[in-house]
C-alpha cells in the first residue's frame, strides 16, 4: 500500500491553468469525496469536467479532472491529475482539501521514484526526465527526450549481459576446480571477453563525453593580461554589458558569468581577472581565482593584444596552466593592425568581430557529426559506473592473463557485475536512489 501523494506540477505562480497531480491507492475514492462526478470504478482513463469542493462542502473550482486507472500509468498507481484554474489561492485550497482527506506531499522526484520502483522506468530513463526538464537548449532537449524513451539504456544492456555471462563463467570454474580444463579455458576467455567488453565500455565512455557537453554545455576561461579586452570580448559574445570595460589596466576584478549557445551548445562563459605576478592583494585574489578558474574550465581562451606579436612569458605560464586543455589563443583589437599573421585568430571584440573565435570554440570541442543525434550515458553517476566497470574489468584481464587465482579474478569481474547492475539501478541501495531522486522537482 502506498499512500496518497501531492504536488503542484506547474509552475507556482500565476497562469490560465495549473495542474495538481495526485498518485497512489485510494486516490479515486480521495477524489470521490471532493469532486461533483463519481470516478471510482473506471476501467480506462477518463476525463471529467466538475466542481472541486472542500471538505465543508463549499466549491473551490470549476476544474478538469484526469483520472488514469494504474498500473497502466506514469507512476504504475493510480494517478489523478486536477486541472483548475492557475490561480496560488486555488491551487492552495484544493491542495489543503486533499491534505485534509488524507494526502501527503510529495518528496522531490516521488512520482519518478515510484515509476522506478513499479518497474515503469530504469534509472537511466528516470534521470532523463530530470535533463529534459533541465535543458537548456533544444539540442539537450532532444538527446534527453532520447533517453527517456529507453535508448541509451538500450546500449548499455547487450553489454551487462556479456559482464553477466563472464562473471558466470568464472563462478562455474571456481564452484568446479576439479576441471583444470575450465579454469585454463576460463583465463584466455577472460583475458580477451574483458577486452572486447571494455571496448565497447570505452565507446559509451566517449559518447558520454560528448553527450555531456551537449547536455550540459562547457566552461570556457577567457584568460589574458589586464587590458588585453577581456571584458570587451565577453561583453561581445554575451551582447550585453555585463562586465565592466575599463581602460584602467586590472579593473576587472570580479567573476563575471554569462552564458551563450553556439551551434546548439551551451556555452557558460567565466570571466577573469587578468594574471599577472602582482604585489597588490586584491589583485592577486584575483589572479588566484584565474587560475582556479582554469582548473575549472574546459576550454581556456587567451586573449592577447594583437599590437604585441609575441606572446609574454606571463601569458606563456598562462597556457602552461591549461595543462592540456585545449587552449585557444586569440589575437585582439584587429581593428587596430595592418600586417596579420596567416594561421593566427585575429578578433576585435570591441566591433564585434568574434565569429572566428566562436568557431574555433566549437571546433575545439570536436565533437563527433552525430553527436546530436546519439543518445549517451553521461551524467556522473553513469560516466563514474562506466569508468568502473572498465577499471575493472582490466584487473579482470590482467589478472587472468598472469594466471592469478580464479577468485582473486572474480574479485574485480564481480565488482564490473555490480556496477553494471546499478547503472540501470538493478541493483540501487535506497539511499543512492534517493540521492538521485531528490534532484528533481517536485511533481515529477
Ligand atoms: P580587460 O582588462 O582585458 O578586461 O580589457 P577591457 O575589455 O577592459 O579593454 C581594455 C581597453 O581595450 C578598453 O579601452 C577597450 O575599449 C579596448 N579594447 C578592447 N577590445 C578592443 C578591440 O577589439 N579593439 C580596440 N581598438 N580596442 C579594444
Amino acid at each position: 500500500m502506498s499512500n496518497v501523494i501531492i504536488a503542484l506540477a506547474t509552475p507556482p505562480l500565476k497562469g490560465a491553468l495549473a495542474i495538481i497531480r495526485l498518485s497512489g491507492d485510494g486516490v479515486f475514492q480521495m477524489a470521490d469525496s471532493l469532486f461533483s462526478k463519481r470516478i471510482g470504478g473506471i476501467q480506462e482513463k477518463t476525463i471529467f469536467y466538475g466542481t472541486i469542493k472542500n471538505s465543508a462542502g463549499k466549491d473551490i473550482d470549476q476544474v478538469v479532472l484526469l483520472a488514469y486507472p494504474g498500473p497502466k500509468t506514469m507512476t504504475g498507481e493510480d494517478v489523478v491529475e486536477v486541472i483548475p484554474h492557475g490561480s496560488m489561492l486555488i491551487v492552495n485550497e484544493i491542495i489543503e482539501a486533499f491534505l485534509g482527506k488524507g494526502a501527503v506531499y510529495a518528496s522531490r522526484g516521488e512520482f519518478s521514484s515510484r515509476a522506478f520502483y513499479h518497474g515503469k522506468m530504469d534509472l537511466v530513463e528516470a534521470e532523463a526526465v530530470n535533463d529534459l526538464i533541465n535543458a537548456t537548449t533544444i539540442e539537450a532537449k532532444d538527446l534527453a527526450l532520447k533517453s527517456l524513451s529507453g535508448k541509451a539504456s538500450k546500449l548499455f544492456r547487450p553489454i551487462e549481459q556479456r559482464i553477466s555471462e563472464l562473471y558466470a563463467l568464472i563462478e562455474v570454474g571456481i564452484d568446479y576446480p576439479e576441471y583444470t580444463d575450465i579454469e585454463e579455458a576460463s583465463e584466455t576467455k577472460i583475458a580477451s571477453e574483458a577486452k572486447a567488453i571494455i571496448a565497447l565500455v570505452d565507446e559509451l565512455i566517449q559518447n558520454g563525453r560528448e553527450g555531456r557537453i551537449i547536455k550540459e554545455g562547457v566552461k570556457i576561461a577567457l584568460v589574458g593580461e589586464p587590458n588585453v579586452g577581456k571584458s570587451s570580448l565577453l561583453n561581445a559574445l554575451l551582447k550585453e554589458e555585463k562586465a565592466i570595460v575599463s581602460a584602467i589596466p586590472g579593473t576587472t576584478r570580479d567573476v563575471v558569468e554569462g552564458d551563450l549557445n553556439i551551434h546548439g551548445i551551451a556555452i557558460h562563459l567565466l570571466d577573469t581577472a587578468g594574471i599577472h605576478e602582482t604585489e597588490n592583494q586584491i589583485e592577486e585574489q584575483g589572479v588566484k581565482r584565474s587560475q582556479k578558474m582554469i582548473e575549472n574550465a574546459d576550454v581556456v581562451v587567451l586573449v592577447h593584444d594583437g599590437r604585441e606579436e609575441e606572446l609574454s612569458q606571463q601569458e606563456k605560464d598562462i597556457i602552461g596552466k591549461a595543462d592540456g586543455k585545449p587552449t585557444i589563443i586569440c589575437y585582439n583589437k584587429e581593428d587596430l593592425l595592418e600586417d596579420k599573421e596567416d594561421g593566427k585568430l585575429y578578433i576585435s571584440a570591441l566591433f564585434g568581430n568574434i565569429e572566428p573565435l566562436k568557431e574555433a570554440i566549437f571546433k575545439a570541442l570536436s565533437l563527433s557529426e552525430d553527436a546530436f543525434s546519439k543518445p549517451s550515458l553521461s551524467n556522473p553517476r553513469q560516466m563514474g559506473l562506466l569508468l568502473s566497470i572498465k577499471e575493472n574489468l582490466t584487473q579482470a584481464g590482467t589478472d587472468a592473463e598472469n594466471h592469478l587465482p580464479m577468485d582473486l579474478v572474480s574479485v574485480s569481474l564481480e565488482a564490473a557485475y555490480h556496477a553494471a547492475k546499478s547503472l540501470l539501478g538493478e541493483e540501487e541501495s535506497a539511499d543512492i536512489e534517493d540521492e538521485i531522486f531528490s534532484r528533481f522537482c517536485v511533481g515529477k
